[in-house]
């Protein structure tokens, strides 16, 4: 695609958005930018008259597509629009390696970039996961291998994107407010498959009700938490790639089953780049994951603190109270609903002592919890409902901030209330 004096206007100033601007930059465009949001007036290049006939328009993930009237004018005066991950694939060298799917695509890429880079490869890891896709694609070599975190939000606008390997993990119900239905969430979803080649592997998780359905290329292999004579698998507590042992599960340091199906993905995405079982071993073995994904704070008075914030739908909360069902648990709950239902966790029947509520969604979950005969405490904010939990959890118990729910009612983001809930919890351990 050439782009030299092209008139591009890049929608959205996110920090996608602001990637696509240096790189077109970069390739010499004439580039023009706009945001819904007005605080970006001030900035040189800012275009206040959006409705032109440009050359090209990028797309950020941020902006919403469902019912936005300068997208329809665009479509109608047949502008060509594609998304940030179109622009930065259609400039990348070298092979891509795309994660998607509800939960556990962060730990997923991670994970896969940190086996490349044990086996010696030259790999980037782009995407959902921090840096944007366009702020590494020029970095890239015929010889290297980009692991890519692409969310839906991504999927949605693109036209041109295409792995080598491709994999969605799982498909739970998630940001129904924005796609408006699970179907088109799934849809999107697989969209991840559309550009495929022949030769371009696609990787499935057979433990999971919808993706084991999923008939949507030629080439697919999957994973499982049982024994598989072709994919990657468990038998007999040790993981597997078709015979080749890759590592005893007991030498995971990942807790849970759902983190179990992260290193298999993680495993099975790798297997056609020739990846020693030493590698393999070494980058598992010492594998940690990001922050506020079932991290464990330690210990205040005898009581154990998990911050999970990045928990932000039900399944997600799911897997994280399994990979701690056990133990006696104070689960905090809440923030901003997504439209999901509630009651597919507390029927599952886990132990836990009290269901602690905040946030605009609290009345919600606390009415579905009551359903199934949880004791539920409820606040308006975050920060009493912690304190509750620091009050009333005895030696020995567990108290787990799992939301369940996004957290823009009260924070910018999952990461400032996982923050917040360390200080308020290291604070206590200081006092102590
Ligand atoms: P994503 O990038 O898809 O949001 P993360 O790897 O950041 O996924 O994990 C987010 C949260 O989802 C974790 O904190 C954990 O509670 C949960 N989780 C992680 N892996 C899985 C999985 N495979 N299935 C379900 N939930 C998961």
């Amino acid at each position: 695609m050439k782009l030299k004096n092209k008139h591009v206007l890049v929608y959205g100033l996110g920090d996608s958005g602001r990637a696509s601007i240096k790189l077109l930059k970069n390739l010499g465009a004439h580039v023009s930018f706009y945001d819904d949001n007005v605080k970006f007036f001030d900035y040189i290049g800012f275009e206040r008259e959006p409705r032109k006939k440009w050359d090209l328009v990028v797309m950020s993930p941020g902006i919403k597509c469902h019912e936005n009237e300068l997208l329809q004018w665009l479509e109608n005066e047949k502008v060509p629009v594609i998304s940030e991950l179109d622009l930065a694939y259609l400039h990348s060298k070298g092979k891509i390696i795309a994660v998607t799917g509800t939960n556990g695509k962060t730990t997923v890429s991670m994970l896969a970039h940190y086996i490349l880079k044990a086996a010696g490869k030259e790999t980037f890891l782009c995407g959902n996961v921090g840096l944007p896709f366009s702020a590494v694609c020029e970095k890239t070599t015929k010889n290297s291998i980009t692991v890519c975190e692409v969310s839906n939000f991504q999927l949605e606008t693109s036209r041109f994107f295409r792995a080598d390997v491709s994999t969605i993990l799982n498909v739970k119900p998630d940001h129904l407010d924005r796609h408006g239905s699970f179907e088109e969430y799934l849809r999107v979803k697989c969209k991840i498959a559309e550009n495929l080649k022949r030769s371009d592997l696609l990787v499935l998780n057979l433990d999971d009700d919808v993706t084991k359905k999923l008939d949507l290329h030629k080439k697919t292999k999957y994973f499982s938490k049982n024994g598989l004579k072709h994919g990657t698998g468990v038998w007999k507590n040790q993981i597997y790639v078709g015979r080749k042992k890759i590592i005893s599960v007991s030498d995971i340091p990942l807790k849970g089953e759902k983190n179990l199906e992260n290193v298999l993905a993680a495993v099975a995405v790798t297997t056609p780049f020739k990846i020693d079982e030493q590698a393999y071993f070494t980058a598992i073995k010492n594998f940690s994951p990001a922050s506020h994904r079932m991290e464990n704070l330690g210990r205040v008075f005898g009581v154990t603190f998990i911050d999970d914030s990045k928990a932000t739908n039900v399944a997600s909360t799911i897997a994280c109270v399994e990979a701690f069902a056990g133990e006696d648990i104070w689960l905090l709950m809440g923030g901003q609903g997504k439209d999901i239902d509630y009651d597919d966790l507390f029927k599952i029947g886990f132990n836990i002592k009290r269901v602690v509520c905040f946030g605009q969604e609290r009345e919600n979950i606390s009415k579905s919890a009551q359903k199934f005969a949880y004791k539920t405490q409820v606040f308006e904010k975050f920060a009493p409902a912690v304190e509750f939990c620091m009050k009333n959890a005895k030696e020995g118990d567990f108290v787990i901030l799992s939301p369940g729910c996004a957290s823009f009612d009260e924070f910018s983001s999952y990461a400032e209330r996982g923050e917040k809930f360390k200080k308020i919890v290291l604070g206590k351990l200081e006092e102590s």
